[in-house]
């Protein structure tokens, strides 16, 4: 393990630095959950049924995503093989390598079948499936079903988002008197939010819709590699 250190491995997307773009995700993220309750929530507070539905699956999906997304992240999903060769190693055991096929160079051990050299982690990963940069890990076979998952709750959250701008915008161009009514109740009305909630509305319809889009491909791709039985590194070397 000591050897793994000083070769600048990354065991798991916690591990600083984080990738710009994993902060990027996160401030994303935050954004997401925040307009969808100050404005959304907001906008629709005098119907409360319906803000309570809402709000409440919401916020499942949003503890959904945010557990997930940890284990995801946090998970090492090194190939077990590596720190079991130089623990052997250190205590001067024999290492038995007959059961292992394949040896790495750069982590200088045997590795499992099915186990990649990642290089933005620089270590194997064991049921390599790809490196994702928005958890800024490996996905393998330690973390796929919590990758998994967190892309189905993802999409969920997004898809939730989209229905709940879809009752406010349906409001808007009803002209409604209590979601006016709403703003000036929940917002400084001595500025004008009109314009400035109208154009994050539609951002934030703009964004999730993609968002859906993309996670509608990346669950529709997971679903058919698992039927056929193969990890996304398999599919793209075919
Ligand atoms: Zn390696
Ligand atoms: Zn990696």
């Amino acid at each position: 393990m000591v050897e793994i250190i000083e070769r600048g491995v990354r065991n798991h997307g916690m591990e600083c630095p984080l990738h710009p773009t994993q902060v990027l995700t996160y401030f994303i993220l935050g954004f997401d959950i925040l307009s969808y309750y100050f404005i959304d929530m907001v906008s629709l507070a005098h119907n409360i049924p319906l803000i309570i539905a809402c709000g409440v699956v919401y916020f499942i999906c949003c503890v959904a995503t945010v557990y997930y997304g940890y284990y995801a992240t946090r998970v090492n999903p090194t190939d077990p093989t590596i720190s079991l060769e130089a623990r052997c190693k250190k205590h001067v055991i024999v290492f038995d390598s007959s059961n292992y096929e394949y040896h790495c160079s750069i982590c200088k051990s045997h590795v499992l079948s099915g186990s990649k050299h990642c290089g933005q982690c620089n270590r194997c990963t064991s049921g390599f499936d790809h490196h994702c940069q928005y958890l800024n890990n490996c996905i393998g076979d330690k973390n796929y079903d919590y990758f998994f998952k967190l892309i189905v709750w993802v999409f969920w959250m997004c898809l939730i988002h989209n229905v709940t701008n879809g009752f406010v915008i349906y409001d808007i161009y009803a002209s409604s008197k209590e979601l006016v009514q709403m703003h000036i109740k929940f917002y400084d009305t001595a500025y004008d939010f009109k314009n400035l909630f109208k154009i994050t509305l539609i951002v934030m319809c703009v964004f999730n819709s993609c968002a859906l889009l993309f996670l509608t491909k990346l669950i529709v791709f997971h679903i058919e590699l698992k039927y056929k039985g193969l990890t996304t590194y398999e599919y793209l070397k075919l």
